[in-house]
């Protein structure tokens, strides 16, 4: 069995930088992920994507703020349990947790924080014969490495931003792109649609619409599609079909938890420490929900920085914790010189 005190439900952002807060109160933190690795949509979805509104950054790669999420929180020593989906859970008598992953491993908690974003990540397979027989030969559900497409032949198929954004970056990099959607109008942001309006009229992107791709060939690896335009059949020969047509958010297990649900986030409350309906069990980041709820990264980091706070007060029933500035304490794990360092700072400012 594994003990801490704060379970976390979910390796992406916001489960990370969790570990970084509670370790400043002193909480020790283990980790659950589905996935084989830490990082959640950010190294799932777009590892290569620059973010540009995490402060501080004007501009930083989702994968590299992934590894410097890892590397700030190393000194806290977390534990994981990657590959393995929380799967069940009980209450004990003294208010504490036994979650069991869908592998059977036991860990027990004095709270839980589920940090489960989108929960797993199901990509909508559009329904073509056969489309399973080239998955991984030529039929990709995510962008995860662009350089997968360098001069290759890609057609992108959505409507959406994702469909939009990759066929702009990718026109960068593959020696032919095409972008087919159902429909003439894109749902996707206008700044987006416009660029890929002038990448057509540059001759850097074929657009073709109204338009859906109905059946793959090739015998080893993809080698084209048949596209249907307005009753016309045609061929496109091609290396890879990307069709970004969204994931289906799959809250999974956690939906039969008792948790108060809406359109599948979990409710929480937000004027005080994000805690569900059940007493210990908290949510933060793109899995929970509240008026004025935003899914971005900087909110998820500031929900997870006052769900600590409580659960301190939780573990310490009556014990005031008072709130120091990390430039005034330091960080414990921090090695001895560069703390005895930070102390004489401090010391010649007062
Ligand atoms: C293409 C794209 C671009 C984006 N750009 C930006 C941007 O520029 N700025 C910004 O702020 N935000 C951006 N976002 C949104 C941002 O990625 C999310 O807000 C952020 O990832 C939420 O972090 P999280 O840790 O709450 O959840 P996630 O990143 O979704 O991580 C949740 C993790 O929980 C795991 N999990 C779920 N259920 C279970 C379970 N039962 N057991 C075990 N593990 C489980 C999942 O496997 C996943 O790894 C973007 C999103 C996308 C898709």
């Amino acid at each position: 069995m594994i003990k801490t005190d704060i379970l976390i439900i979910g390796a992406g952002p916001t489960g990370l930088f969790t570990v970084f807060e509670a370790g400043l109160l002193k909480l020790k933190c283990h980790i659950i992920d589905g996935l084989p690795q830490p990082g959640g949509q950010l190294t799932e979805l777009y590892p290569k994507k620059p973010i540009f509104d995490i402060p501080g950054y004007p501009s930083v790669l989702a994968g590299d703020l992934v590894d410097n999420l890892m590397e700030q929180i190393k000194q806290f020593q977390p534990g994981f349990t990657l590959n393995e989906k929380a799967d069940t859970i009980q209450k004990l008598e003294d208010g504490t947790f036994i979650v069991t992953t869908d592998k059977g491993t036991q860990h027990h908690a004095n709270s839980i924080a589920i940090a489960g974003g989108l929960g797993s990540f199901e990509p909508r397979k559009p329904l073509i014969e056969d489309i399973e027989f080239y998955e991984d030969k030529g039929v990709e559900y995510f962008v995860k490495n662009p350089e997968l497409f360098r001069d290759k032949k890609i057609v992108i198929a959505g409507g959406g931003d994702s469909a939009l954004d990759w066929s702009v970056f990718l026109s960068n990099v593959a020696s032919e792109v095409t972008l087919i959607h159902r429909r003439n109008e894109f749902r996707g942001a206008l700044d987006s649609v416009e660029k890929v309006q002038e990448l057509k009229h540059a001759g850097k992107i074929h657009l073709i619409t109204p338009a859906e791709v109905v059946g793959l060939n090739g015998s080893e690896h993809l080698e084209s599609i048949d596209i249907d335009e307005n009753g016309a059949h045609r061929n496109i020969k091609t290396d890879y079909f990307i069709p970004l047509f969204g994931l289906t958010p799959k809250l999974g297990a956690i939906a039969n938890w008792g948790l108060e649900i809406e359109k599948n986030a979990i409710k929480v409350n937000n004027a005080l420490d994000y805690q569900t309906n059940i007493d210990g069990i908290y949510a933060i980041g793109d899995v929970n929900t509240y008026p004025g709820k935003l899914k971005l990264i900087l909110c998820g980091f500031h929900e997870a920085t006052l769900m600590v706070q409580s659960v301190y007060q939780r573990m310490n029933p009556g014990k005031k914790h008072v709130l120091k500035y990390t430039t005034v304490s330091g960080i414990d794990g921090f090695d001895g010189t560069r703390k005895e360092a930070e102390k004489q700072v401090v010391k010649s400012i007062e």
